[in-house]
């Protein structure tokens, strides 16, 4: 059996260790963008703060691959024939018996002039250089200025960056919410004043327009001196070359709930699936850690010949000068039928409703509950006994 892997993250290193396990004499391929082994983007803040060393972001050395006699190539894939089973990269062909495309996500790349000089948040390469910012800048004898465009999770991650070193931040979101897709206004409002507890300034509908020699041009016509400006506005998975495949591709890679795409032997894990979510009974996108490390080990046992369907509840979570935001399950307000909203002296707390069930909940500084919470989430209980 010849299995071949696209994206060398998470889920597709997982996958290649749990069929090795299984199937000591297949060949399996993992086709990386990427010239790196296995590291955890979850750990690359704690990196970046110089809480661990780069050495210990990486999960698997080169020799791990050759022990496990898997063959990790540097390649970018640019086009799929699944009639012949073979994927085209920008140096080779590959051929396959079954696919995975863990391909993870794109980073949402903004276009105005000047962009190119944004910090983006998604690779081990782009931490080096943003902590080649903060190295450049940790002498300065006045605040260095930078803005943040997003509202989400990486955007989050810049402001605990920018905010541990006291620099100047400001956060321009399009809308007028952070979270725009899991918050409602309490949650955002709770943010936005515990962000300017720390000087960080919120502009709301603001865009910036340009960015060209240290001037930011914002879409009110302000003109700002900004030393950087970081991104985090999203990621996209809906490769170009798998939908000229003819596999379904939505926001992300369309597959059932034993992650098996519509095209036969070609499946999907991780943040690039679009997976058929028994819990919520929808098609949900899913980009957290738990979440890929789950189905690829599930996966495993499915491309050899099980069929399992995949449920879990999971979360993603993180911290923002000391506020807590937890994410767990199917966070996607626009699709709640309905949103139980639970507020508390100094938090929020949302808990999303599907088909009379409770599928999802947003915790802002609400920590205490998250167990308790997943705990209703995982039973399914209906959201009119919440
Ligand atoms: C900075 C950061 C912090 C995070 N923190 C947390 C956290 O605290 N908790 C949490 O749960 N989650 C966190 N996440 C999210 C988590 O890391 C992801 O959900 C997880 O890594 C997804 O794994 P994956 O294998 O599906 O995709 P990825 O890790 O994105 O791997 C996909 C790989 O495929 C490659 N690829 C794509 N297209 C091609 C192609 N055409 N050819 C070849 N290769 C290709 C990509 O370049 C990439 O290397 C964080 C993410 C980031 C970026």
């Amino acid at each position: 059996m010849n299995y071949l892997i696209i994206g060398g993250g998470i889920a597709g290193t997982t996958t290649a260790d749990e069929l090795r396990k299984i199937d000591s004499d297949a060949a399996i391929t993992i086709i990386s963008n990427e010239k790196h082994p296995l590291y955890s983007r979850v750990i690359l803040p704690h990196y970046i703060t110089g809480k661990v060393p780069r050495e210990r972001v990486f999960l698997k050395t080169t020799e791990w691959y050759t022990d496990n006699n898997i063959d990790l190539v540097f390649d970018e894939v640019v086009s799929l024939d699944t009639t012949t089973k073979t994927v085209t990269g920008s140096n080779s062909n590959y051929e396959y018996d079954k696919l995975l495309i863990a391909g993870g996500g794109i980073v949402n790349k903004l276009s105005f002039p000047g962009s190119e000089e944004i910090l983006h948040f998604q690779t081990i390469d782009d931490a080096d250089k943003i902590l080649d910012l903060l190295v450049k800048h940790a002498n300065d004898e006045t605040k260095p200025r930078v803005g943040i465009i997003g509202g989400g999770f990486i955007a989050m991650e810049f402001a605990e960056f920018f905010g541990e070193e006291n620099y100047e931040t400001q956060i321009f979101l399009r809308k007028d919410r952070f979270f725009s897709g899991s918050f409602d206004d309490n949650c955002s409002q709770i943010l936005e004043n515990h962000l300017a507890k720390w000087q960080i300034k919120t502009h709301k509908h603001t865009e910036i327009e340009s960015y060209v020699d240290g001037i930011a041009k914002l879409s009110d016509g302000t003109e700002l001196e900004l030393d950087a400006i970081a991104a985090g506005v999203g990621l996209s998975s809906n490769f170009q070359w798998a939908a000229d495949a003819g596999i379904e591709v939505n926001k992300g890679i369309v597959c059932n709930e034993f992650l098996e795409t519509n095209v036969p032997d070609v499946y999907t894990a991780g943040d690039c699936a679009e997976f058929f979510d028994t819990m919520s009974k929808q098609h949900v996108r899913i980009g957290n850690w738990m979440n890929a490390l789950m189905q690829s080990r599930l996966l495993a046992k499915n491309m050899t010949g099980e069929k399992n369907a995949f449920e879990l509840v999971s979360s993603y979570s993180t911290k923002v000068m000391g506020l807590d935001i937890v994410s767990i399950g199917v966070t996607n307000a626009a699709k709640a039928d309905e949103i139980v909203e639970r507020p508390s002296d100094d938090g929020h707390m949302l808990i999303f409703g599907k088909n009379g069930v409770a599928v999802g909940a947003t915790l802002v500084n609400q920590t205490k509950e998250r167990a308790r919470i997943t705990k209703l989430i995982k039973e399914r209980t209906p959201i009119s006994n919440i």
